[in-house]
């Protein structure tokens, strides 16, 4: 007889942030869970003097021997930026420490992760498994395949879990982008034909302003604004603001500044880390020619700069907004510089 199948949805449903679901399979000792993301939720106005709101971990800590993986479908802190948390003594799992976390997810998914593991250290609990588009692989009593898709953030997946129950497909964060800056679209013939084939019993869908009517425009279209804006201020010094996991809209704010004969640089710390990753990565390509550190830039002219910052959220602590309070270290604000939001 097919062993029931349980989801527990512990953040994330219904709001934005905090995703963390559970996939719980088998009775008694046989059973085995699966954890899909594990994020951080910004707090509302009116939680004053809340940092962060975390996914509810009770569940997973009262069952913590039994949770054989998490599996990351992308980057984003509301979906990678709770791992940490969950890993700690106090509110986590940290019962389970000599048994390190399998973590899956693509390398830049892990790479995004591993910078606040680490910043925690508590590298030492995880065990990090790079997956590639396709790829199936056994956890636990499920088989886990990941499905690529678009969305703001590179190398992001859907996950699709075989069960004793049938198949679950959780589609992580998509935006449905025919012209992405890497060509990597999302695979809907592949889950066309899984569902032709084995059927999908169970849709998790979830993406941010879905239920607006229209099209979002493509990600590529992004960059001819970008050139056009770095042509009208010919001679002024450019600063702009993107997510730092964005590494897309990076890498085109890169093109249209080196094509306008400038350097880059990077302005905040998970900026100037998340460049990095992906670069190694080869996620996106920045020559070293063109990359200068932040603290150089006025060896050049301002003409022949464009930095780089986080902020564009508008983060009371983040490097743009320190930079429009005049308090920020390296970058000084003045008449002759434009911001590109
Ligand atoms: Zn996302």
């Amino acid at each position: 007889m097919a062993e029931p199948v349980r989801i527990v949805i512990l953040g994330g449903l219904g709001e934005i942030g905090r995703n963390c679901l559970a996939i719980e399979q088998g009775e008694g000792d046989r059973r085995s869970i699966l954890v899909i993301d594990c994020g951080i939720m910004f707090p509302s106005a009116d939680l004053h003097g809340i940092d962060l709101v975390l996914p509810d971990f009770t569940y997973l800590r009262e069952n913590a021997p039994l949770i054989s993986a998490l599996v990351a479908t992308h980057g984003h802190e509301d979906h990678v930026g709770g791992i940490q948390f969950l890993l700690r003594d106090e509110h986590g799992i940290g019962d389970r420490r000599d048994t390190p976390l399998p973590v899956y997810g693509s390398r830049l998914t892990l790479g995004l992760a591993r910078n606040r593991i680490e910043e925690a250290g508590l590298l030492g609990r995880v065990d990090f498994v790079p997956t590639n588009d396709g790829d199936r692989v056994e956890i636990g009593p499920f088989e886990v395949e990941f499905v690529p898709v678009t969305h703001s953030v590179p190398h992001a997946h859907a996950i699709v879990v075989r069960t004793d129950q049938g198949v679950i497909l959780h589609s992580g964060d998509y935006k449905l982008d025919l012209t992405p800056v890497d060509d990597r679209r999302c695979d809907l013939a592949r889950l066309g034909e899984i569902a032709r084939s084995e059927g999908i019993r169970l849709l998790l869908a979830d993406s941010t302003n879905a239920e607006e009517p229209g099209f979002a425009p493509s990600e590529t279209s992004v960059g001819s604004v970008l050139r056009q804006v770095f042509a009208e201020h010919e001679g002024r010094r450019i600063i702009t603001a993107s997510f730092a996991s964005h590494l897309h809209r990076i890498q085109q704010i890169a093109d249209a500044a080196i094509a306008s004969g400038r350097k880059v640089a990077t302005l905040g710390l998970s900026m100037r880390k998340n460049v990095r990753l992906g670069r190694d990565l080869g996620v996106i390509s920045i020559p070293d020619s063109s990359l200068i550190d932040v603290e150089d830039i006025d060896q050049y002219p301002p003409g022949e700069i464009c930095v780089i910052s986080t902020g564009s959220q508008g983060e009371p602590m983040s490097a743009l907004a320190l930079l429009a309070r005049g308090e920020n270290r390296f970058v000084k604000l003045g008449e002759a510089d434009t911001v590109v939001l």
